[in-house]
């Protein structure tokens, strides 16, 4: 087929996976013949050095972004009847968090330049029952952690980041997820850093919090047979640990190629009518999981069908904002500028290793449907 009919994918994850075929290939030989597939020195290895690079006390590695965050939560103490202060426009699983304890999720709204939610309405929205914070680093953005913490500090609150798109993005002189009291990470396939299959990373400075993921994570066992309390099943295998620990090496690369590509679509839409780009905050180092525009004036339906058409795949990140969900058609609240957003994202397609000449396909169909 013609090269230039092709489709072009949201992502398209092969090339990086190529360029480290012989050491994954022996990293997943390896586990198959040791016969260890839970826990074992994979998974403590991995451990060990992502701690190293994120510059963190304690990774503990789970089944997957949601249960770092349902542990996490857990282990920093929430019970039914309190409030967590988060944003609306996320994936579900950062509310879900909350919610699963009889807890209330409280949303502020965002700002539409950097889609993380606006710092400077926290306060407002305490109230006695506020436990927590979940700040998340939407679409690899860092959000302003510096005012997240201060609230949080005059408060009494604990901060869980929510850095499933943000691995490796930076605040400041720290990683994205060492700055709260927890961070919760995912390798879901898409995501930065992405397994070969579901995972997660609870990390934390605090020795209790740590404790009791240990813990929690293995049916409340800090010795096989002793269950203390109830816990979950919810454990990294060793070949997901295999896989990454092969990929880590090479994570601040892959994250500058997509930074590198998110410039090169900025610079030639930057003149471009009825197109918003995404803003980079000054204070930190983006690694643009997403690359979202926001499509002006109502077309935005309309500009992805016809992108469609031109073979380039897109995708709505994220169509109805939490308190829009069914699950919380209890919520009366109104969040406009989230609402607005909604209507409005459109995310194109990026990775690590995405051509030159593939973003031209792109934004030549982003401008023809756009004419
Ligand atoms: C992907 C994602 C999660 C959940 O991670 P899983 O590994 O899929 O459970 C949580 N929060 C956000 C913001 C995500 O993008």
């Amino acid at each position: 087929m013609d090269a230039a009919l092709t489709k072009i994918p949201i992502l398209d994850t092969r090339p990086e996976t190529e360029s480290i075929w012989p050491e994954l290939m022996q990293s997943v030989e390896e586990v198959f013949k040791s016969g260890q597939f839970i826990m074992g020195p994979n998974v403590t290895s991995f451990e060990n050095e992502v701690a190293t690079y994120l510059g963190v006390k304690h990774a503990l590695g789970v089944n997957s972004g949601t249960d770092a965050l349902i542990l996490g939560v857990h282990a920093l103490g929430l019970k039914p009847g309190d409030e967590v202060i988060t944003t609306p426009f996320t994936f579900f699983a950062t509310s879900e968090c909350v919610s699963h304890f009889m807890a209330k999720p409280v949303f502020v709204d965002i700002d539409p330049n950097t889609f993380n939610f606006r710092v400077q309405d926290l306060e407002s929205a305490i109230t006695e029952k506020t436990r927590g914070i979940i700040p998340v680093h939407l679409f690899g953005q860092p959000v302003d952690m510096d005012p997240v913490m201060d609230v949080a500090e005059r408060h009494g609150l604990w901060v869980l980041e929510d850095v499933a798109q943000a691995f490796g993005a930076e605040y400041k002189t720290r990683k994205t997820g060492t700055i709260g009291h927890a961070g919760a990470f995912s390798f879901f396939p898409t995501k930065n850093l992405g397994a070969f299959g579901d995972g997660g990373l609870f990390v934390t400075n605090d020795d209790a919090a740590a404790d009791m993921v240990r813990i929690m994570r293995v049916h409340g066992a800090r010795k096989k047979y002793n269950n203390e309390m109830v816990g979950v099943n919810s454990r990294l295998d060793a070949l997901q640990a295999a896989v990454l620990r092969c990929k880590l090496p090479h994570i601040d690369d892959w994250n500058q190629g997509r930074r590198q590509a998110a410039r090169r679509y900025t610079e030639a839409l930057k003149d471009v009518q009825g197109v918003v780009t995404p803003v980079e905050e000054t204070f930190g180092k983006h690694v643009f999981h997403q690359y979202t525009v926001r499509i002006t004036g109502g077309r935005r339906d309309e500009i992805q069908a016809k992108l469609a058409e031109a073979g380039v795949s897109t995708m709505v990140y994220y169509e109805k904002p939490l308190h829009r969900l069914p699950v919380y058609a209890g919520l009366d609240v109104s969040m406009p500028v989230s609402e607005l957003c909604a209507t409005e994202v459109l995310s194109l397609p990026i990775w690590p290793k995405i051509t030159p000449e593939t973003q031209d396909r792109v934004l030549e169909a982003l401008k023809e449907a756009l004419a």
